[in-house]
């Protein structure tokens, strides 16, 4: 079997799919390695380092030709055959035609985003989680950096500052992660999520959970939140935009799998801030984001003086740690698939069976398979 590495093609996008540690420990008698030339020059891996970890290096065609394609981004081989495998964050939930043209050419396609992440034989593969830790963490840097006061108290022969009032909206993988990062700033940390046991997790990381009335039971099915009716989300965005006037940064990262994220902070909650804040709003992408009027990639400063930061795509811009996270999930795919050398899809299989959306053309997922014919 051949495995290709293909680069990157997005604007912006400094990860690859593997890194030459990961060809090292992939390589085996029955399975080869073939990057495209350049594909990890953005996380400073030259073709040297892949030809040093005994990977070929080839041109863009000779990588497609590959029996497993591994990407990062959604991707489409140009001259695609049937039964060849690819492996990457296809969003399929939001991408039902890319899905059925790879569905037409009959490819196999593995996507990490529909993993069944509560099975802990599924936590080494567990994309989404390796990417959104960095994303928790650099949104946090990414704020601090733009709000021009302390986030710690600091007390100094000039005087004390008092400490950053940070919320952290959504406490997923990466609001987690932002929460721990600006309490280890020194920040004083809010935070708050539909789903009622992120109270314990929020708490426990030394922050207090932000208590509304708006939506009860929030959670929805795998761990994930529920999509809110009209009513609930029309009442979430008043009791929220009640109380965001005291928090000097907002970092945001509601999303439910599939749908457009849910907008936690409107144009008068922006409003409410006081000049200076700074809003990070991490589900910021093409499908919108938390924040009324956040745009994917840009700053800007509203009327009011509050910087509003898109920041949907935080771990594309930290190649070397989001490549070295996301290969070892790639590699235990792989791993996980390979038997005897060869890819062998096992519908019944739990993990297999979930993030297969087709094999040679038939729907897999139960997740996707409505949305193929
Ligand atoms: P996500 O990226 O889908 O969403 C981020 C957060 O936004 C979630 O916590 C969600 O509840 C929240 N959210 C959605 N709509 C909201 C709204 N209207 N208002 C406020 N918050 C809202 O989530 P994720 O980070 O991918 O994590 C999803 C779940 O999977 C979590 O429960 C997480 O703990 C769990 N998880 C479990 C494991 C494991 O068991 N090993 C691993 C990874 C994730």
């Amino acid at each position: 079997t051949t495995v290709g590495v293909i680069r990157e093609r997005h604007p912006g996008e400094e990860r690859v799919a593997l890194t030459p540690e990961a060809v090292t420990r992939l390589t085996t008698a029955e399975v080869s390695v073939v990057v495209e030339s350049g594909a990890g020059a953005a996380s400073h891996h030259s073709d040297d380092d892949y030809r040093e970890a005994g990977a070929r290096v080839a041109d863009t065609a000779t990588v497609e030709a590959a029996d497993v394609l591994c990407g990062v981004n959604p991707f489409t081989p140009g001259d695609p055959r049937p039964g060849q495998v690819l492996v990457g964050l296809f969003s399929p939930l939001h991408r039902a035609a890319h899905m059925r043209r790879l569905q037409a050419a009959e490819l196999t396609v593995v996507s990490l985003d529909l993993l069944p992440r509560r099975l802990s034989r599924a936590q080494s593969m567990d994309a989404l989680s390796s990417q959104a830790n960095l994303a928790g963490y650099k949104a946090v840097l990414v704020a601090a950096d733009t709000y021009r006061r302390y986030f710690p108290m600091l007390t100094t022969a000039a005087g004390t500052s008092s400490p950053a009032n940070v919320l952290v909206l959504g406490t997923g993988v990466a609001g987690l992660s932002a929460i721990g990062t600006a309490r280890r700033l020194g920040a004083v940390v809010t935070a708050y999520d539909v789903r009622p046991e992120a109270r314990g997790e929020v708490e426990s990381l030394g922050a207090r959970f932000l208590e509304l009335e708006s939506v009860t039971g929030g959670a929805g099915d795998g761990g994930y939140a529920r999509q809110l009716t009209d009513a609930e989300r029309r009442a979430q965005q008043d009791e929220l935009t009640a109380r965001l006037s005291r928090f000097d940064v907002v970092i945001t990262t509601a999303k439910v799998p599939g749908r457009v994220p849910p907008t936690l902070v409107t144009e008068a909650g922006l409003a409410s801030l006081r000049p200076g804040s700074v809003v990070v709003d991490m589900a910021a992408g093409e499908l919108g984001g938390n924040v009324a009027t956040s745009r994917p990639d840009e700053r800007f400063v509203t009327e009011g003086g509050v910087t509003v930061i898109g920041a949907g795509d935080l771990p594309a811009r930290m190649g070397p740690a989001a490549s070295a996270g996301y290969a070892r999930n790639i590699s235990a795919v792989l791993r996980h698939l390979l038997v005897d050398g060869r890819v062998h899809i096992d519908p019944d299989d739990e993990i297999t069976g979930q993030i297969t959306v087709t094999h040679r053309g038939e729907p897999v997922s139960p997740l996707t398979a409505d949305q193929l014919t």
